[in-house]
């Protein structure tokens, strides 16, 4: 079932914003707004708590001092310590930063675990660093952002271009800098297994989008076996979500990467495809696969669409040439405010990102927990309860959808925004 945005999203069509903190604030004025929230409340949350900046000076491999910028915001720690990705690219900003740590506030309520928002970036192209300089890089950004960081305060974990080794060196420096060298496995979470990582972690966000998918096919009545998806961005959500996806017998016809795209009608063998991918560092030539654009591989007619690169991929000047029945974010702002209003209007069940990708914090959660326990759990327990978590909070953001005739956006914002509204409420943050 899908119903039209309210009408505050269609206002914001005619000048729709592309900067992700514009549509992150609008998307949350507009809950807000369905919450009857009060002016005070609204402020108390709406804005991040603590934004840091830092300067990451690093000797290159040449000898030379390269200054990268390095960012850390802490939207809202109402109900836990604040938790989020660091992304290292060289289109990160400020408001980027802003805006992703806002989604990780509602993400981390909407499932239920105890955490609040954050987010981190450099403004970098890890592609141009050596692995030495790329540990450099990651371990002074650590340090510029110590004064934030701790199991109890503030824990980072992979996001793009970021990976289990840089969570290594980030928990290696906290430790050595906080706690004389004594390990301190809570500060990160998507560490390695040696380092306290948790089993399931690395695939967490991947199988969250794909419980989403599976738990949409089932309220749509469209059956997984036999469906055709097309995944942009084939890193490690895209990549994961496409396997399962594949082994569930629904034909992958299409991915792309940065560097390009690859399209079978009759499906690719996603299992080879990762290989070559492993092999090549991209999908593109990948053998028995024609070349594909991305414009033409959005437009391509499909079941199950998964944005899982950046933000922006699906908007106002696309979205009409999208032909498919479900669009699940893996990624996290890739379809714009004017987009949302455009595949509203053709039947499209989107699943929002603060639900679809909250498969990767929810295993978060499962490995902080078992850091602070010291006791570890094997794959079927973690993954076993993932799939609890995440089929049930489908079905809250479904029925506030169907309850309240609101789109799955507006419905997931609702769920998450009020949670948060409520542990600020009780604990007395605001006069
Ligand atoms: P990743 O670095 O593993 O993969 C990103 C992929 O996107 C790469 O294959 C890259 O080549 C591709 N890409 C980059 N620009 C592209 C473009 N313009 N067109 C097509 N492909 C492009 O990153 P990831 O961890 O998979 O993250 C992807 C998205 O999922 C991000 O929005 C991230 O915030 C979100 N996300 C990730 C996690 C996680 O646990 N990794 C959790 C929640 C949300």
């Amino acid at each position: 079932m899908n119903y039209p945005l309210s009408a505050e999203t269609l206002t914001l069509t005619a000048h729709a914003p592309q900067d992700a903190y514009s549509v992150a604030l609008k998307n949350f004025d507009i809950a807000a707004e369905s919450l009857n929230l009060s002016p005070d409340m609204r402020s108390q949350i709406m804005y991040p708590e603590r934004v840091l900046t830092v300067n990451v000076p690093v000797r290159m491999d040449s000898g030379k001092i390269v200054r990268f910028e390095g960012y850390r915001v802490q939207h809202n720690t109402s109900r836990g310590p604040a938790k989020g990705g660091i992304r290292f690219h060289p289109d990160v900003s400020l408001n980027e930063v802003k805006a992703l740590a806002m989604w990780m506030t509602w993400k981390t309520a909407i499932v239920n675990v105890p955490f609040g928002g954050g987010k981190g970036g450099v403004i970098c192209n890890p592609k141009e660093l050596s692995q030495t300089e790329l540990e450099r890089l990651a371990r002074r950004y650590t340090a510029g952002i110590l004064p934030l960081l701790g199991p109890a305060r503030d824990i980072p974990a992979p996001d793009v271009y970021t990976n289990p080794q840089i969570m290594a060196w980030m928990m290696d420096t906290y430790s050595m800098m906080k706690a004389d060298g004594y390990p301190v496995p809570g500060v990160v979470t998507g560490k390695p297994l040696a380092t306290g990582g948790s089993v399931g972690r690395n695939e967490a966000t991947g199988r969250g989008v794909f419980h989403c998918i599976e738990s949409a096919c089932e309220h749509l009545h469209v059956p997984v076996k036999g469906s055709k998806t097309v995944v942009q961005g084939f890193g490690n959500a895209g990549s994961v979500v496409a396997s399962l996806l594949d082994s569930h017998q629904s034909l992958v016809i299409a991915v792309n990467d940065s560097r390009g795209g690859v399209y079978r009608p009759d499906g690719l063998d996603i299992p080879k495809l990762m290989m070559h991918k492993e092999r090549t560092g991209s999908v593109v030539g990948f053998p028995g696969a024609d070349p594909i654009a991305q414009e033409e591989m959005l437009a391509l007619e499909c079941d199950i669409l998964i944005p899982a690169a950046l933000e922006n991929a699906i908007t106002g000047e696309n979205a009409h040439r999208v032909r498919t029945r479900i669009v699940a974010e893996a990624a996290n702002g890739p379809v714009t405010p004017e987009a949302d209003g455009i595949l509203a209007a053709n039947g499209v069940f989107l699943i929002p990102d603060v639900l679809c990708n909250a498969g990767g914090v929810t295993v978060s959660y499962f490995e902080w927990c078992q850091n602070e326990q010291h006791f570890y759990w094997d794959i079927h327990e973690v993954e076993n309860r993932l799939e609890r978590v995440m089929q049930r909070s489908f079905a809250e953001v479904l029925g506030i959808h169907t309850d309240r005739k609101v789109s799955m956006r507006l419905a997931a914002n609702i769920l998450g925004i009020s949670r948060v509204a409520e542990s600020t409420a009780v604990r007395g943050l605001f006069p």
